[in-house]
């Protein structure tokens, strides 16, 4: 099976960042070995189980000091938000910093599949905006007790920002009216239109509502306040309006 797609070399990329673990150039050989130990590359010899709290609070001691998972996922954070050219990995926003704004997402999610909760082959590095409104949807659908990390051409409904092409599944336009930003999304495959209705022209509308130069700005203000203080099912009903208005502003602009 192979991971990536052709022209691009898994080893060359674990490489690339196993030379930056740490942000202090004496730990890296040490925090290198902790990825490895920690089965980073190869979930084989992983329990099915969801490590990522448990991995920010371990401390290893080596001969260079103290090494934190803490201090571990901000070099990775770094090193995946670099390869992204600081751009979210589903809206290709510009990433704001701090790890609050730009958090590490998992492509398979990690209720759904545990055992790639600390894999790197499934993180990168998303706005707060995509990875909240990405949280309930569902992964492709591979058996739980899967162990090695599927490939590229194994993800066949889902896209998935390490192993494909953002280009090659989907269009991404931005056009400016009255000063106000609004991006456009549309699917150029199966991948880039499921990751279009599950959460991008959501995103895309939340975005140009919320800029506060819109017209809709105090309004969108006042339904969200209006929602947070109702029911699960408000919001469900509020989100298919969202939906179904990006929706019509991409066809529109697209059509
Ligand atoms: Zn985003």
């Amino acid at each position: 099976m192979s991971l990536l797609p052709a022209g691009r070399d898994r080893l060359a990329e674990e490489a690339a960042y196993l030379a930056k673990s740490h942000r202090r150039v004496k730990r890296r050989p040490h925090a290198a070995d902790i990825m490895k130990g920690e089965s980073f590359f190869d979930a084989e010899r992983r329990e099915s189980r969801d490590v990522w709290g448990e991995f920010y609070k371990t401390e290893w001691q080596t001969p260079e000091g103290l090494i934190t998972g803490a201090e571990l996922m901000s070099a990775l954070r770094d090193h995946l938000a670099e390869l992204q050219e600081e751009q979210c990995c589903y809206c290709r926003q510009p990433l704001l910093k701090g790890g609050f704004a730009r958090p590490i997402e998992h492509v398979l999610s990690r209720s759904e599949h545990p055992r790639f909760t600390l894999h790197f082959w499934n993180l990168a590095v998303s706005c707060e905006r995509c990875n909240r409104l990405k949280g309930k949807t569902q992964s492709e659908t591979f058996a739980r007790s899967l162990s090695s990390y599927p490939g590229h051409v194994d993800f066949i409904s889902q896209y998935h920002p390490r192993l494909h092409a953002f280009d090659a599944h989907i269009k991404y336009a931005a056009i400016i009216q009255n000063g106000v930003n609004i991006p456009l999304y549309a699917g150029r495959t199966v991948h880039g239109r499921n990751l279009c209705s599950q959460f991008l022209h959501a995103a895309a509308l939340e975005m140009t509502l919320l800029s506060p130069k819109s017209k809709l700005y105090g309004d969108v203000t006042t339904i969200q306040n209006f929602i947070v203080s109702h029911d699960e099912a408000a919001i469900d009903r509020v989100q298919a309006v969202q939906i179904a208005l990006i929706e019509a502003m991409v066809n529109a602009a697209t059509g």
